[in-house]
């Protein structure tokens, strides 16, 4: 049999990031950010000198895609390693995001990247973070949960996040990424950013990290 599986998709800024980091703490289990992985082709791409539009090359650095999750002995965090470069922080830009979302709109690119992110399935269980982890990545997962949040409390979370990494941001400029990147990732042909018929939908907005983890503990512990 194969290993449990609980996925969070959502929005960026909803909270899903952190949520999924402590729930896999928690447990135990593995954790997958798939955003990081379309982040890192489209860095990948960038430094390629690959077009946004072209599907084939896109496709074929995909398929071959060096990449590494590395959890630091010392801190616990995770490091992302693309071609032997810690591209930790360079994937987390406005810039990168922008590019991620707009080459995840391309089908056999998220088609090239299906294989990479079930492997992440492994025993004692796996934490899915994504936009398609219920639906198309893991449809067969124990459980699903939708994260969202208003999207000006979302604004203000990246703003944090961006300033925390000491990462130039301004208000205006992120609030009109994310309305344009929420849209691009909702209305894509395949596999839009939407919650599973069988997911827990759940409003982040207002509430502390706190409460979201213990509700998210919790449908977890009933379901599994
Ligand atoms: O969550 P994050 O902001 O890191 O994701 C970056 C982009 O990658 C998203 O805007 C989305 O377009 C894409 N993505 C996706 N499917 C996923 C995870 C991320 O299309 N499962």
């Amino acid at each position: 049999s194969q290993a449990p599986v609980i996925t969070i998709d959502g929005p960026g800024g909803s909270g899903k990031g952190t949520i999924c980091r402590l729930v896999a703490n928690q447990l135990g289990w593995h954790l997958l950010d798939s955003g990081a992985i379309y982040r890192v082709l489209a860095l990948a791409g960038m430094h390629h000198d690959v077009s946004e539009s072209d599907e084939d090359s896109l496709v074929a650095l995909a398929t071959d895609l060096d990449v590494e999750f590395v959890v630091s002995d010392e801190t616990g965090q995770t490091h992302v390693v693309l071609e032997g470069e810690d591209v930790t922080d360079t994937i987390r830009t406005e810039d990168v995001g922008t590019k991620a979302s707009r080459i995840a709109a391309l089908p056999r690119v998220r088609e090239a990247l299906l294989r990479r992110q079930r492997a992440f399935r492994e025993f004692p269980g796996l934490i899915a973070d994504g936009r398609d982890m219920g639906t198309v990545v893991f449809p067969s997962a124990e459980v699903k949960i939708f994260l969202t949040a208003s999207a000006e409390e979302r604004a203000k979370r990246r703003f944090l996040q961006l300033q925390e990494k000491n990462i130039d941001a301004n208000m205006n400029s992120i609030i009109a990424d994310i309305n344009a990147r929420d849209e691009r990732d909702s209305n894509r042909s395949v596999a839009p950013m939407k919650a599973a018929e069988d997911a827990l939908l759940l409003d982040s907005t207002g509430k502390p990290i706190e409460q979201v983890l213990s509700e998210v503990l919790e449908f977890a512990h009933e379901k599994l």
